[in-house]
């Protein structure tokens, strides 16, 4: 090893500050980089912003938590960056493989979502489109894909006599733009001919989401990019409201930070059991698009997401078009008539089973 990298390594076995050194020195990142703790997990960082623990005895668990996909997320980011602390100095310990993502830096830097585009709008091969210039975005959701890839499909563990015997675990960490009728809630990907998971809508109760909304086609988003082509259980989590760094009430959390921390380095976690009661499920009744300039929502601005109208109630409107909705009790979500043209400007939801 240079005397640099010794350097990186020993600043980041003393304070864990892995986030703020992929912040402001990136280039210390440039090559990957990879060492041992004295408590056996090693510890591999392959670029600047992600970052790989695995514990000495491989268990047939591998987890990712993502943050920071959108960079002004901040608790998320928050929660991540103190778990990886923790792990580095070693005041916790893995008990399964765990890869933590703090995706889009230069965005967290101006405090934004994003520089130039919504990176949770890239995934699943999006960032290559050929139609579309290249920019940052575009080139950090490939690096992702394939960092994402690269460990869930480690060689070494992916035998191929051993289909199928691995687990992979995917939650993508968020906080909405918006209040939201339900503050915490979770999207649950497309999975097609696979039969949603109780035990994983349970694990989003442990952290505090009691809200979930079953996408029932092919999207973008990360993932959805992990549950497709790793058989992950994925969900992209909304933790709450937008809040700037060091601003956020932590406090409402807590459960997140508790089961997410638990479930890479208890040896003994246990989940509830699903309890139906507990939770509000929905599905995707309608995908609105904006197709033209006029393109105007026709509810107030601090409307909340899961607010659900009447049925006729017209959600949008456009040059030649209307959005209605087509069934009591239809509820308004990530509505945002400011994306491009082309883009999903509101998703309508509507209650359903698991
Ligand atoms: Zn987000």
């Amino acid at each position: 090893m240079t005397d640099q990298k010794l350097n990186t390594v020993a600043q980041l076995r003393a304070n864990g500050t892995f986030l703020s050194l992929s912040r402001q020195q990136a280039a210390l990142f440039a090559q990957p980089l990879d060492f041992i703790l004295d408590n056996g997990t090693k510890v591999i960082v392959p670029c600047e912003g992600i970052i790989v623990f695995e514990p000495a005895t491989i268990s047939n668990k591998d987890i990712v938590y993502s943050c920071g996909i959108h960079g002004n997320e901040t608790a998320p980011i928050e929660i991540c960056d103190e778990l990886v602390q923790q792990l580095l100095t070693e005041k916790l310990r893995v008990v399964h493989r765990l890869m933590v993502i703090f995706g889009n830096l230069p965005a967290m830097d101006i405090a934004k979502r994003f520089v130039e585009e919504n990176m949770n709008r890239l995934f699943d091969g999006e960032h290559s489109n050929p139609d579309v210039p290249q920019n940052a975005e575009r080139v950090r959701a490939a690096k992702l894909e394939q960092e994402v890839r690269a460990f869930f499909m480690a060689p070494s563990l992916n035998k191929q006599d051993e289909q199928g015997a691995r687990e992979r675990f995917h939650y993508d960490l968020h906080t909405a733009i918006r209040d939201s009728k339900n503050e915490k809630f979770a999207v649950y990907p497309f999975t097609p001919g696979i039969a949603r998971k109780p035990e994983q809508v349970a694990f989003m109760g442990a952290c505090g989401v009691y809200t979930i909304l079953l996408s029932n086609s092919p999207t973008t988003t990360f993932s959805y990019f992990s549950s497709k082509h790793f058989g992950a259980d994925a969900f992209t989590v909304e933790l709450g409201k937008v809040h700037p760094f060091g601003e956020n009430d932590m406090s409402r959390f807590a459960d997140a930070r508790k089961t997410l921390t638990d479930f890479a380095t208890n040896p003994v976690f246990q989940l509830p059991d699903y309890d139906s009661d507990k939770f509000l499920i929905y599905h995707v009744n309608q995908v609105i698009n904006k197709s033209k300039g006029d393109f105007r929502l026709n509810f107030d601005e601090d409307v909340p997401n899961f607010a659900d109208f009447q049925r006729g109630f017209v959600f949008a409107e456009e040059s030649g078009r209307q959005y209605v909705a087509e069934q009591d009790g239809e509820a308004i979500v990530f509505p945002n008539a400011n994306v491009e043209i082309g883009q999903r400007a509101l998703l309508t939801v509507v209650p359903t089973t698991l």
